[in-house]
């Protein structure tokens, strides 16, 4: 069985290395780590990892989340501050903890234990976006809730702003025994709330696989996921029946029908059990890549858009 790795567009940087894990017989688990570990590292991507911009008082939170198609397992973390390797400390959950998903600082806690390399994780780059729209940073007793709205709201408003503001690394393979797994990491939108959690590390919202009916991943506005729980969906509705084109469809349908004062994009990547890949996206224009291990180099599709 052939090796395949789907991604966000984002997921350039390490798609290629993520199939080579599976050239040289690693796990689909080993995999996503290997291709997210890159976006996390590049500073160019200003929604993921090193580099990512900031909640409302200057602090960048992660987010990332992993999960096993063999069995079901699951691991994520929220809020995380001071490490890069967000997806790494995902898998730790999965691996060495009772729990699925740890936050703040108990995140920050366990990748101090596990040894996981501190980083400062504002770079300059994103430090000066984030301070574009502020005439000063908010101080103690500052109305956060009005700010948020106005900063949140405009991001959702001009898409233009939104298409630099935010953003979400996918990652879905399908090793040689025909295992899946899947992957997500973040930063989430720039000048959210303090503590606020988007798509990407709830099992069922932005991340969700199962060997037994297939997987899927979002990037774009986390609360419109979170309240549908996107990816599960797509997932489920495969279980019952819809073909991998149908479920995509269906999902981006629901997302339409949503009604969200702040809506914005979603985005989603998929396979199903047989390894047949596509995407999706509430807007016209997207793309997502994917490369077999028999491939030479990745190809940049375009995801099916399904309009209001
Ligand atoms: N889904 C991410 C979140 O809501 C952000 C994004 O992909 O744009 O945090």
């Amino acid at each position: 069985m052939n090796g395949l790795v789907v991604a966000s567009t984002n997921g350039q940087v390490g798609i290629r290395a993520a199939i080579e894990v599976l050239r040289q017989g690693g796990s689909a688990i080993d995999a996503v780590i290997a291709g997210i570990e890159l976006v996390e590292a590049n500073p160019d991507d200003h929604s993921v990892g090193y580099g990512g911009l900031p909640n409302l008082l200057g602090e960048v939170e992660l987010d990332a989340s992993i999960m096993d198609g063999r069995k079901l397992a699951t691991g994520a973390v929220g809020a995380l501050q001071g490490h890069q390797d967000a997806i790494a400390l995902a898998r730790q959950v999965m691996e060495s903890l009772p729990h699925v998903l740890i936050v703040g600082e108990g995140a920050n806690r366990l990748a101090a234990e596990v040894e996981l390399r501190p980083v400062d994780l504002l770079s300059a780059d994103a430090e000066r976006t984030w301070r574009s729209r502020l005439d000063s940073p908010p101080a103690g007793h500052d109305p956060y809730i009005a700010k948020v709205r106005e900063l949140v709201g405009s991001l959702s408003r001009d898409p233009e702003l939104a298409d630099d503001h935010h953003g979400t690394v996918n990652f879905i393979a399908r090793d040689r025994h025909g295992d899946i797994a899947c992957g997500v990491s973040t930063s989430g939108w720039a000048w959210k709330y303090p503590g606020r959690l988007g798509d990407s590390p709830i099992i069922g919202a932005g991340n969700y696989a199962d060997n037994r009916w297939g997987a899927a991943a979002c990037t774009g506005r986390g609360e419109m996921a979170q309240r549908l729980c996107t990816a599960h969906s797509v997932v489920t509705f495969m279980r019952f029946g819809l073909s991998l084109d149908q479920a995509l469809r269906k999902a981006v349908e629901d997302l339409q029908a949503l009604d969200d004062e702040y809506r914005s994009e979603v985005n989603i990547i998929a396979i199903d059990k047989d390894g047949a890949h596509a995407a999706a996206s509430t807007d016209p224009g997207k793309t997502y890549v994917y490369m077999g291990d028999d491939m030479d180099d990745f190809i940049e599709a375009d995801r099916v858009h399904v309009g209001p």
